[in-house]
């Protein structure tokens, strides 16, 4: 079986929004074509156009090959090996950030055509099986631009919201201070307390409640401060509360938290994520299965994750291609606890409710495993051309 074409893909919600704090507004999605009429689908979260030239741009030298240039004629069926080649060829204008993002879209398509070329869903060929079903968890958003009340009442009736839908973990996202601040609300500590005590009183104590906030604080001083009373409300984890480089910081802050630490979203390859565990000494980490350069590179960061003890939780804030790509990480990884997952009825994003169809059923708060060869997802060809075109009209506005 060879390479003989990869065609990128870049699609946009025709009413996205500049001032959101949402990367479900733009995707790209990878097409990698075989002569054997096997095809496979990936995607990466990243801006699209970014992602775009980082796959077709012709290499220059020995070490800057292009990463498409490197896929043709290749036999696909080698993931892992490809993966190496991809890295290393590409290593002076890669190594990290947005050519391993895009880098991480390729890897899914190749496990995509591994599994329908083997007839096998693909967490099949990743690795033993870890879940009988999987436990998904709910990232819950408040609308922006409300007072505070309104701020906090929203979240409070969305994990409520949550726990009926048959969830059993949630996480809030508590976006009152840092860089993505929502405008208009000050930076009030009491107000978080406010938002997780009544979260928790109202889906009683048998329920996971997560915090994001979305790297709100500058030290672990600051950070200690406001968090210590959380902990009788039982949080789960806090999520990026210092900035993602900050890692002596993050350090600082694990030693003294009541509540574990997790991390990651941004992050590109295992190297990355050992700084995060070892220095930045964080308790959970959250590989986004595109973003950390695909399957190939999650699986080694979820196995360095579980020689430390730690827990995994990934990111996934894309459409239900990274939600498949995510849900067969999941099937193979003992240590990985909760995904985020948002039905696709139920989201905001349009990208997310409509470029997929045939998703996993959720059923008493749990999924099953993927069963479908491949990832086992397909596109809806309305959709596709929808946002294609979109995608269109915003480039000739430049
Ligand atoms: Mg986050």
């Amino acid at each position: 079986m060879k390479i003989v074409d990869v065609r990128c893909h870049v699609l946009l919600d025709p009413g996205y929004e500049r001032e959101a704090t949402s990367s479900n507004q733009d995707t790209i999605v990878v097409e990698i074509v075989t002569d054997e009429g096997v095809t496979g689908y990936g995607e990466t979260d990243l801006n699209a156009w970014v992602a775009r030239a980082c796959i077709e741009a012709p290499g220059m030298h020995t070490m800057d090959r292009g990463l498409r240039e490197l896929l043709l004629g290749r036999d696909p069926r080698d993931p892992a090996a490809l993966w190496d080649e991809l890295y290393v060829g590409t290593a002076m204008t890669g190594r990290r950030g947005a050519l391993v993002h895009a880098l991480g879209a390729l890897d899914i398509a190749l496990w995509d055509i591994c599994g329908k070329a083997a007839g096998v869903p693909a967490w099949r060929l990743l690795g033993e099986q870890a879940h009988d079903r999987l436990v998904p968890y709910a990232s819950l958003l408040p609308k922006s631009g409300g007072s505070a009340d309104e701020f906090a009442q929203t979240l409070v009736d969305q994990a409520v919201w949550a726990k009926g839908f048959g969830y059993r973990a949630a996480k809030l996202e508590i976006l009152t201070r840092g860089p993505y601040a929502h405008e208009g609300l000050s930076a009030s500590d009491d107000l978080m307390l406010e938002v997780i005590a009544a979260a928790r009183r109202a889906v009683g104590p048998d329920f996971a409640l997560m915090v994001d906030v979305a790297y709100g604080w500058k030290t672990a001083a600051e950070a200690l401060r406001v968090i210590e009373p959380w902990a009788e409300h039982d949080v789960f984890f806090l999520e990026t509360p210092l900035w993602a480089d900050d890692l002596d910081e993050y350090a600082k802050l694990a030693e003294r938290s009541p509540i574990p630490l997790a991390a990651g979203e941004w992050l590109a390859t295992r190297w990355e994520f050992l700084d995060l565990m070892d220095r930045g000494r964080v308790h959970f980490v959250q590989p986004d299965v595109g973003r950390v350069g695909g399957l190939t590179e999650a699986l080694r960061v979820c196995r360095l994750a579980d020689e430390r003890g730690l827990r995994v939780v990934p990111h996934g804030w894309k459409t239900g291609l990274t939600v498949a790509a995510t849900a067969h990480l999941a099937a193979v990884t003992p240590n990985l606890v909760f995904f985020e997952f948002v039905p696709p009825e139920v989201a905001e994003s349009p990208l997310r409710r409509e470029l997929v169809i045939d998703e996993l059923q959720f059923e008493d708060g749990t999924l099953g495993l993927p069963l479908r060869p491949g990832l086992g997802v397909d596109l809806d060809g309305d959709a596709f051309e929808r946002f294609s075109a979109a995608a269109r009209a915003r480039e000739q506005l430049r």
